[in-house]
Formats: structure tokens, C-alpha cells, sequence
């Protein structure tokens, strides 16, 4: 396998070492191959909210294989599935499930550039969409309009399509939008793939503005603010609704899933009711629909939300305070149950600002807490995530062994 992984953040390049080979997990604990115990701050990048080996995920899930791996035909778990993911958000009013978060995203653009009659989409420096073409840009050397392709591979007539804007700076949203007849502006709600990085006070809702006046589509991509941030994600938690949604990460409990929904004028135009083709042979995999169900069936019967925000605050202000208090230049962005402690800079707020972090700084900081049997995401620019089997213990032994590690490594 290059690299010896399936997804290159795994193999540990940003840090350094070797990646943990995992042989099982439980609860707010993951084991590797050689049996050791991390306390785990990855949760599969998002997806794990309950812990680890839930009973009542896993259990769902075990029911469903022994009832056959897959059908190609559909299933009642999927319009349970569909009907749950419509009850907690309240713009989609159709659904349509894939296989990642990568396919959701492809899939609403298309759609995105079918309702409008445009060609071009705006993302933003610093967000990840998965890896589809279109996606894979970054901004060319001078003007913002011209990109570039951000992968080998990747064709500049279709990134030519793809226009980049500065995430919290709607005068860079605008200026696009003024030149080019744009279909769809696509953005992270709270962005979680440069490190966490908050939208400022009234981003969101300039987008939707923006976006209403020039004709052209909201994409939010929820793939991991879906469910995560509340039942119904970033739009409920910041009270600003998108035309289309995207998830993965998190929908699936653990099992490959994505899916992306919307107002029913808008994904009525996806085959077969419409023109638009979009496919999946595993698509409403019954085991994934059986474990995504059951993981957002259980967020009605707890309310984990209090816990896991508690918890990450609890965090986020340790791992400042200890920084600090070592003398480094530092500073920690966090929301619910997701956070990232930056070092060398004081400030998060979009790529450019994050690009300065002192990376090397996290690298050694990371090796060292995987010392102390502390498993965090192996760059600076992805978050922490809590569960709701993550501990007060789990919390202090955390912050303990960061004390401990940070005073050695600065
Ligand atoms: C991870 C991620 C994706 C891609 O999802 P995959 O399931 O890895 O294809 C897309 N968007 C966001 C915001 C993500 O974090």
C-alpha cells in the first residue's frame, strides 16, 4: 500500500514515526497491535460521538449483517435513516445516501451547477471537501481567481472552474461573485481541516446573504459539524440554513457512509426523478444505514452534547493555560466537542493565519503524548475530538502528561 496506509494521514509524515497499527477499541481507548492503551482523541476523525464499541451501534449493526451484507435493492433502514436525518435539519427535505464524504460533495456540486445553469463554485483556503478534481485546488500565486491544481493529476480545465476566497472574509466572497456567474459557494461552517477555525460573528450569515442576492447556491459542507455540533449541526448551532447539505464522518457511526439533501425543488433533479446522474452500486449499505440509524436514534435517548462540550472546554482551556504558562505563543480554538491547540501563533482565524504555526512544535508534542499513551491527530491541522465515553480522568491525565511533555519540548 503506498505509504503503507489507505489515507495519507495516517502514516504520521506531518510528525513523524510510525503509525499505531490499531487492533481494537472501547469506549474513550483505543489499543494498538502490541496491546498498549491510548487515550483517543481521533475517534475515527470524527465519526466515534458515543465512544468507542457502542452496545447499541454495534449491536444494530451485527443485526443487520447477519440478515445479509448488501441487496443492490432498497431497504426500510434507509428511509428510517432518511426520514431521522430530515427530522433533525430542517432544510433538507430529501436525502440521498453515498459511500464518503467525498462522493456527497461531488454529488452537490453537480447538482449545485445543474439548478443554477452555472459552471463555477467558490471553496474556500484551508477547507477540505474530500478529494474529488474540483476540490483538490489551491490559490494561484497573485489574483485570487486563478487556481491551481493542489494534487498531480488533476486537470486545469477543471480547476480552472474552481474559484478560492480567504475563509471569514466575505469582501473576497463578494468580489468573486461579482465577476463570474457563480453556481454554488461550498464552505465548512466551522472549518475543521486547517485546524479548528471558528467562522466569525456573522460569516455564515453574510454567505447566505451573498449568496441570495447573486442567485447562487449554499453548500454547507457538515461532514463533520453534522450531528456533531447538535442534532442538527452547524445550521441549528449557528441558525443558518444552506440549500444543500453534505455529510459523512459522523453519519455513519463508523461504517463508510456519506450523504448530502436539500430542498426538495432542488434534489428532485437527481436521477432518476431527475437529470441529473448520480449512482452507487453499495449506496444505503444496510449494515452502515443499520449502525447511522441506531447512532442518531441514541442521540434522542442522551443528551451528550452537554457532556462532550463540557469536557472539550475543560480541555481547550487546560491545553491554553499549561502552553502558556511554558512561555509559548500559542492559542486554542474550540467548539463542542471539537478543538486544536495551535503553537506559535495567537491567532486562528483562516489559512493564512494557521500556515505560520510552528509545526515542528507539534510534531514533538505529539510523539511525546504518544509516550504517555495519548493519541492526538497527527498534524496541526486537524482537530481533537471528544466522545461522550471520554472521562473527567481521561481529561486530567491528558492535561497532566501535556504539562509534562510541553515543559520538555519547548
Ligand atoms: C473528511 C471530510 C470530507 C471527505 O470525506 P471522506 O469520507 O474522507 O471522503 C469532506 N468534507 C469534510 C469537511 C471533511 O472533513
Amino acid at each position: 500500500m503506498p505509504g503503507g496506509v489507505n489515507s495519507p494521514v495516517r502514516a504520521f509524515k506531518a510528525v513523524g514515526g510510525n503509525p499505531l497499527f490499531i487492533d481494537r477499541a472501547e469506549g474513550s481507548k483505543i489499543y494498538d497491535a502490541d496491546g498498549n492503551e491510548y487515550i483517543d482523541y481521533v475517534c475515527s476523525w470524527g465519526p466515534i460521538i458515543f465512544g468507542h464499541n457502542n452496545a447499541a451501534i454495534r449491536d444494530a449493526a451485527t443485526i443487520a449483517a447477519q440478515k445479509g451484507m448488501s441487496f443492490g435493492a432498497p431497504t426500510e433502514a434507509e428511509v428510517k435513516l432518511a426520514e431521522k436525518i430530515i427530522s433533525y435539519v430542517p432544510s433538507v427535505e430529501m436525502v440521498r445516501m453515498v459511500n464518503s464524504g467525498t462522493e456527497a460533495v461531488m454529488s452537490a456540486l453537480r447538482l449545485a451547477r445543474a439548478y443554477t445553469g452555472r459552471q463555477k463554485v467558490i471553496k474556500f483556503e484551508g477547507c477540505y471537501h474530500g478529494h474529488a478534481d474540483s476540490m483538490l485546488v489551491k490559490a494561484g500565486s497573485g489574483a485570487l481567481t486563478l487556481c491551481e491544481p493542489d494534487s498531480a493529476g488533476v486537470s486545469e480545465n477543471i480547476t480552472q472552474d474552481t474559484l478560492v476566497a480567504s475563509y471569514n472574509d466575505l469582501a473576497s466572497v463578494e468580489e468573486l461573485l461579482k465577476k463570474k456567474n457563480i453556481a454554488c459557494v461550498i464552505v465548512e461552517p466551522v472549518a475543521a481541516n486547517m485546524g479548528v477555525v471558528l467562522p466569525k460573528e456573522g460569516f455564515l450569515k453574510g454567505l447566505k446573504e451573498l449568496c441570495g442576492t447573486y442567485g447562487t447556491l449554499l453548500i454547507f459542507d457538515e461532514v463533520i459539524t453534522g450531528f456533531r455540533l447538535c442534532k442538527g449541526g452547524a445550521q441549528e448551532y449557528y441558525g443558518v440554513l444552506a440549500d444543500i447539505v453534505t455529510y459523512g464522518k459522523i453519519i455513519g457511526g463508523g461504517m463508510p457512509l456519506g450523504a448530502y439533501g436539500g430542498k426538495k425543488e432542488i434534489m428532485e433533479l437527481v436521477a432518476p426523478s431527475g437529470p441529473v446522474y448520480q449512482a452507487g452500486t453499495l449506496s444505503g449499505n444496510p449494515i452502515a444505514m443499520a449502525a447511522g440509524l441506531a447512532q442518531l436514534e441514541a442521540l434522542e435517548q442522551q443528551d451528550i452534547y452537554a457532556h462532550i462540550d463540557k469536557l472539550c472546554e475543560k480541555l481547550a482551556k487546560g491545553l491554553l493555560e499549561i502552553a502558556q504558562n511554558c512561555g509559548i505563543k500559542s492559542c486554542v480554538n474550540r467548539i463542542g466537542s471539537l478543538c486544536s491547540l495551535f503553537f506559535g501563533i495567537e491567532n486562528a482565524y483562516d489559512y493564512k493565519s494557521v500556515k505560520k504555526a510552528d509545526t515542528e512544535l507539534y510534531a514533538k508534542y505529539f510523539r511525546g503524548m504518544l509516550d504517555e499513551n495519548v493519541y492526538l491527530a497527527p498534524s496541526q491541522f486537524e482537530a481533537m475530538f471528544i466522545s461522550y465515553a471520554h472521562t473527567e480522568k481521561d481529561i486530567d491525565k491528558t492535561l497532566e502528561s501535556a504539562e509534562k511533555i510541553i515543559e520538555q519540548v519547548v
